[in-house]
């Protein structure tokens, strides 16, 4: 054996030892409320599908006829000649519902934000970021070649000494996911827009969990803080959560986005999105705008899930968003709640180290438009009779 296997394999016993241990389950149906693995049927609380998009039937029809049309593959990348009609028109109509000149297309938001931070920054910047930011916008400060300084979650004067004291040549990017992913509490976009402005700093918002559920119309953080473009000029978005559907997007003006077509490896050097996932992004992007009833159910249940765990005494987040995790702390813990819960029929996902901090394992529980009140009033049930199991 080499040494990189042996040292895999201590690495992945100490993972087993520690409760860290992570197992793929094998799904066979489409998202939804209800989900079939094997046999059981389980009443599903963890995807991002928070608008229930993800199977609907006007989607799944898109995604055929484009399919007729565009094939299955998008055969190259857009810079050669992977870009079709479909990208080009989700392209506009993101931009238009964002209210900016332009929006650009990823194949993933985790390209997305590797893309977006290593082609605007460049070494002697700093790229600031919160603690709890997602993964890739972390894995695209360290690739940029920027340096990167963490800030303790939400700490607008931890950030703003930062910047204080940064070289006046060291150009500045602060980066913050929207809606946070493990936790579910929002960024204070309209502190930070402001400070952002008094110190020259470019801000990304990374809005994966806020687009589609957030804001009057569903545009996202971003429109519920009430930042147009001016303020908030650098806007990504993922096509795989609340549009239930695959990719992502980039919303910007004019020169960020021509920068990243020229600039963004994760852009040029991978195959187009297939352009029927486009298309079908398309037809989300309508019901999201035209249902706003999906919104405003999905806020009720909420509000329900909040109002009930509270009565149960449960440890839940400041959150008003579609995650609602229930706090546990120890991984070991977490787990077993997730395992009392699946006997219950209700499949909630153990959240453990590296994930989140040392220390806070936690059940991520998120809610969709799909989920009915009833539902939600089953999960009730199955967190108290799986916390009296304990
Ligand atoms: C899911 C997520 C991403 C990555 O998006 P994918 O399209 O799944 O790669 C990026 N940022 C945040 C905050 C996310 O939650």
């Amino acid at each position: 054996m080499t040494v990189i296997q042996q040292r895999l394999q201590e690495r992945l016993l100490q993972r087993h030892q520690q409760s860290l241990f992570r197992n793929r389950l094998t799904l066979d149906s489409a998202q939804g409320p209800e989900v079939r693995l094997g046999d059981a049927k389980l009443l599903c609380f963890c995807s991002n599908d928070y608008l229930g998009l993800a199977n609907h039937p006007d989607l799944v029809q898109s995604l055929r006829s484009a399919a007729g049309r565009y094939g299955v593959g998008s055969g190259a990348s857009h810079l050669v000649v992977g870009h079709s009609s479909p990208h080009h028109e989700l392209e506009l109509a993101i931009a238009e519902f964002t209210g900016r000149e332009r929006a650009l297309l990823f194949s993933s938001g985790y390209m997305a934000n590797l893309g977006v931070l290593t082609a605007l920054l460049a070494r002697g910047d700093l790229v600031l970021e919160d603690r709890l930011n997602h993964a890739s916008l972390l894995d695209g400060g360290l690739l940029s070649g920027a340096r990167l300084q963490r800030f303790q979650h939400n700490d607008l004067t931890e950030l703003r000494r930062r910047l204080d004291a940064r070289p006046q040549t060291a150009a500045g990017l602060v980066a913050v996911d929207g809606v946070f992913s493990m936790d579910g509490d929002s960024a204070p976009l309209a502190d930070l827009s402001e400070l952002c402005r008094q110190q020259k700093a470019l801000l990304l918002v990374d809005d994966a969990h806020g687009f589609g559920v957030l804001g009057a119309r569903g545009a996202g953080s971003v429109e519920a803080a009430g930042l147009d473009s001016s303020r908030a000029p650098l806007l990504m978005g993922t096509l795989g959560k609340a549009l239930g559907c695959a990719g992502a997007f980039v919303a910007a003006d004019q020169t960020l986005i021509e920068g990243l077509i020229q600039f963004a490896r994760s852009y040029i050097y991978t195959t187009a999105l297939p352009p029927a996932l486009a298309a079908a992004s398309l037809t989300a992007l309508r019901l999201l705008r035209e249902e706003g009833w999906r919104r405003q159910h999905l806020q009720v249940l909420i509000e329900r899930f909040r109002r009930g765990a509270e009565t149960l005494g449960l440890n839940l987040a400041n959150s008003h968003s579609a995650i609602q995790p229930v706090m546990v702390g120890e991984a070991g813990a977490a787990v077993r709640l997730s395992e009392a819960l699946r006997l219950r029929g209700v499949l909630v996902s153990a959240i453990r180290p590296p994930a989140v901090p040392q220390g806070t394992a936690r059940l991520r529980i998120t809610l969709s438009a799909a989920h009915t009140e009833a539902q939600v009033d089953r999960l009730l049930d199955a967190l108290d009779y799986a916390r009296h199991s304990e």
